[in-house]
């Protein structure tokens, strides 16, 4: 659903019309044939387990442990040692791994839900060129120059503090200096 707020700005880069990042992301209409990776391409934050996921793999390794625990069990009543030692261990690997993902899962979520004002700062205001496949800021507001989509990404995660849960190859792009403009009181003292 395109935004009536603004009227679309035209790209620095190639002079084409551009549309809202917002926009492109909720509907990264045809014609191109490498739309299908933009919403991807341009995220504002990386998809994180929702805690409904998260209580789904708790309960999933709840019920191996207790499997487990089930085995260990049957060993220990009726003397045989490989359900028992194996159902211990079977219940063990469960819990630290249940511990493990839902750690992980957790601090993710903590992670952006922490960084979404940042995000959104840099993020909301970009507009993205299907021409060029540039992403800018009209007036160089709140940062300038024009940037890939993989530069424009890093630029947001990192400033938004979760630039470490990019991909590898996405790391690899490097923002160029002053894309972001100093903070002012750091240029009042010169
Ligand atoms: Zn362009």
């Amino acid at each position: 659903m395109p935004s009536q707020t603004s009227p679309s700005p035209v790209c620095p880069g190639c002079g084409g019309p551009a549309r809202s990042v917002a926009d492109t992301v909720a509907d990264p209409a045809p014609p191109h044939a490498d739309v299908a990776d933009l919403t991807d391409r341009l995220a504002k934050a990386p998809a994180v387990a929702s805690r409904g996921t998260t209580a789904l793999h708790a309960g999933e390794g709840l019920i191996m442990a207790g499997v487990g625990l089930a085995l260990a069990h049957g060993g220990l009543t009726g003397h045989a040692t490989v359900p028992l030692v194996g159902g211990l261990l079977l219940a063990l690997i469960a819990l630290a791994g249940t511990a493990l993902v839902v750690r992980n899962e957790t601090r993710g979520r903590a992670a952006v839900t922490a960084g979404e004002a940042r995000a959104e700062a840099l993020w909301q205001p970009a507009y993205h060129c299907p021409g060029c496949a540039s992403v800018f800021c009209p007036g160089g507001e709140p940062w300038q120059g024009r940037l890939t989509p993989e530069q424009f990404r890093k630029l947001v995660w990192t400033e938004a503090g979760y630039g470490g849960e990019l991909e590898e190859g996405a790391r690899a792009a490097l923002v160029p200096p002053g894309t972001l403009p100093r903070p002012r009181g750091a240029q009042d003292h010169v």
